[in-house]
């Protein structure tokens, strides 16, 4: 394209037939533009990170295709995202006819204005330029959505006094979807939509004709329509006409990070975890892993709803949130750098807990239970990769011989060293967590810290709710009757709750 971009239906007509603005369907602007991406070998869909093998071949192939297509997945498996970026591989910008509501194109307008307009301007006709941004369109499909919000409205008084024609919209209000036209439109959660919308949609798709309140509306719509769902929703006998279905070139699934790795690098780009230049931000590789491992788990456990899923976005928001309380920390203590725990991930449970729905068994055992249960599996999970081959006798010994460690998530890094010293062997195995004996003492801290919450997870010793740590062999109190046959009233030694199983 040149820079001079033609400013006149006369200039855009001599451009086009010259070759230097290109004219065709989105589709196939699309697929050029990114055929031209795939062989300057750019990266397709920056920042969207574990799918290079599995989900970005297949909507290339869906592209290549000229399919519109529907992305099934979970929830937080970046789907709006893909859809978005699809809006790169759009021209970065088109020849409309200025103020149209539906973005004509000068050379083949639509709307009855824009043709009266060409008609009496001729060749004069301004032409304006319509950025790739302008282009996308995107609807969280709800069961309110009407056809007036989808495809557009008529006044039909008004229709009627001008005894409408078929092909005449001069009375149409446009919904969404005429307002895509030349571009991308993307439908969220499309199972929830009315069947009269999915007919809407199909006939628009079909025939380029729709009825609006008994009016036939001729709309030849050059639209990409893109969708998301839920899988479960999507299969779902009788929530989607088939001949829409049908329409549908490919189906994609997409999917949560098939590595912890991944899970990482998607997190590091997402979270907001720079707090300014007071003090900086220093995790511990251990403290990502167990955040990562958190969702991992989550998505494993019996007592969460396996249907709805559990987004990346709880991760994200579990480490913003295990920052934060780092950052309180750091704050009241007066340290030099932040450098969050692993009891920090548990003083995070408010970003945890409204990430997933709860099963009936769930439902009873409460979200905040759940949460630390799953907290202390990834806990245990990452710890034996870290430990799995320390010895971890010696302080394991120290507690069955009665000690006991008090500590919790507000102590200062210094305060915490100092009474970790008491116990023997116990600053030693710091180093398996990739920690030098000479770090600062806030490193230091984590590292100690992730060592007693490594060996609480593994069942190697207990604690209470108040961070006491001892050992996990104690003389068992009398058996309370048989009524306390629920977890919640199940008796730990020393008359703690058992939080776990
Ligand atoms: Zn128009």
């Amino acid at each position: 394209m040149t820079s001079e971009l033609p400013s006149t239906l006369g200039a855009l007509r001599a451009a086009v037939s010259a070759g230097r603005v290109p004219r065709r369907s989105v589709r196939d602007e699309i697929r050029e533009n990114l055929i031209t991406r795939l062989q300057s070998g750019q990266t397709i869909f920056p920042g969207i990170i574990g799918y290079d093998e599995t989900v970005v071949p297949q909507i290339v192939n869906a592209v290549l295709s000229r399919h519109n297509f529907i992305l099934l997945g979970l929830r937080g498996q970046a789907k709006s995202r893909i859809l978005r970026a699809l809006t790169d591989l759009l021209d970065p910008s088109i020849p409309v006819v200025p103020g149209c509501e539906i973005h004509d194109d000068p050379l083949a307008p639509l709307c009855s204005a824009c043709r009266a307009r060409v008609a009496s301007e001729g060749d004069a006709t301004p032409i304006a330029w319509l950025p790739r941004e302008g282009r996308y369109v995107e609807k969280l499909a709800t069961p309110d959505v009407t056809i007036a919000d989808m495809i557009g409205d008529l006044d039909p008084i008004k229709a009627a006094r001008a005894s409408l024609q078929l092909s005449d919209e001069l009375t149409m209000h446009y919904g969404l979807l005429p307002r895509a036209h030349r571009g991308i439109f993307a439908i969220n959660e499309r199972p929830d939509l009315a069947g009269k919308i999915q007919v809407g949609l199909f006939n628009i798709l079909q025939e380029g004709d729709v009825q609006i309140k008994g009016y036939p509306v001729r709309l030849r719509l050059d639209v990409l329509l893109v969708f998301s769902a839920n899988p479960e929703d999507y299969t779902a006998r009788g929530k989607i006409i088939t001949p829409l279905k049908d329409r549908i070139g490919s189906e994609i699934r997409t999917h949560y990070p098939a590595t912890r790795q991944h899970a990482m690098a998607i997190t590091a780009q997402e979270a907001w975890l720079d707090r300014g230049k007071r003090a900086p931000v220093a995790i511990p590789d251990f403290v990502r892993e167990v955040v990562e491992e958190v969702a991992f788990q989550a998505r494993q456990e019996s007592k969460i709803d396996k249907r709805s899923g559990v987004s990346q976005r709880l991760s994200i928001s579990l480490i913003e949130n295990v920052v934060s309380n780092a950052e309180r920390r750091a704050l009241l203590a007066n340290e030099a750098v932040i450098v969050p725990r692993i009891t920090d991930i548990y003083a995070a449970l408010p970003a945890i807990t409204g990430k997933f729905e709860l099963e009936y068994e769930g439902e009873l055992r409460g979200a905040d239970n759940v949460a630390r249960d799953v907290i202390r599996s990834a806990v245990s999970n990452v710890f034996g990769g870290y430990f799995g081959a320390a010895d971890l006798r010696q302080v394991t010994e120290w507690f069955d011989l009665g000690g006991t460690l008090q500590v919790d998530d507000a102590l200062d890094a210094q305060s915490l060293l100092a009474r970790a010293a008491d116990v023997q062997g116990l600053k030693d195995l710091t180093r398996h967590a990739g920690v030098r004996a000479n770090a600062d003492p806030p490193v230091l801290a984590a590292a100690v810290d992730f060592v007693l919450e490594g060996l609480y997870a593994q069942k190697k010793i207990t604690r209470s709710d108040e961070f006491q740590y001892q050992a996990s062999e104690q003389p068992r109190r009398p058996a309370r009757p048989a009524a306390a046959e629920s977890i919640e009233d199940f008796q730990m030694p020393g008359g703690k709750k058992k939080y776990y199983n």
